[in-house]
């Protein structure tokens, strides 16, 4: 952007471009945000080059909203990493744009939602954040509870979690993967194959 001023602009660091159409990280046609840095060092994580937080590179977030300007067919957006919530303000403000174009928004964090809302007391931007999110994919990825059958998510302890709900009814409320109910209505009959 040529006219950028530096000293307002704020930046992204991010482990790769937007990737668009993916079908594997929530439920639709989707892009996803690859957010770098992260110090939860799950044993077996996929993506250990997302892990330094001077990796990737520093992106002016008007260019990630730029892209966000660009895309087309895409029902959700999701941020992923790394973990997106060592980049809270950043996120959230991609976020309230994204929100804006209709698509929903997942997010996969190694935190637990219990923990963002115990980080929330002294960084309110966690709760911001957590209230533009519809589905948080929550906690660390453990070796040991890895299962290849789960729907989104890689091993047991992880949750699917209906954020609004949630934060609605102050009880944790998952997205209900077997039974026909609103959330699932919501969240998994888009009309886009979404399985494969
Ligand atoms: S939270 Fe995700 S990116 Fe971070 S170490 Fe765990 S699996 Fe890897």
């Amino acid at each position: 952007m040529e006219s950028m001023d530096l000293k307002k602009t704020k930046y992204i660091r991010l482990a790769a471009d937007l990737q668009t159409d993916s079908i594997v990280d929530g439920p639709g046609l989707r892009t996803v945000l690859w957010t770098q840095g992260c110090s939860h060092n799950c044993k077996g994580c996929q993506n250990p080059q997302t892990h330094d937080f001077n990796g990737g590179g520093l992106v002016p977030i008007d260019m990630v909203l730029e892209a966000i300007d660009e895309l087309e067919y895409q029902t959700g957006f999701t941020f992923s990493g790394g973990d997106p919530m060592f980049q809270p303000e950043a996120c959230n403000i991609i976020a309230e744009y994204v929100k804006k174009k209709g698509m929903d928004i997942w997010v996969y964090t190694g935190f637990t939602f219990e923990e963002l809302m115990e980080l929330s007391k002294t960084k309110p931007i966690y709760k911001e954040f957590l209230k533009n999110i519809d589905v948080l994919v929550d906690g660390r990825f453990i070796l040991e509870e890895r299962d290849l059958s789960l729907l989104f998510r890689g091993s047991r302890n992880q949750r699917l979690i209906d954020v609004q709900k949630t934060l609605q009814n102050n009880k944790i409320t998952l997205v209900n993967e077997t039974e026909k109910s609103e959330v699932e209505e919501k969240f998994f009959n888009k009309n886009i194959p979404m399985y494969i």
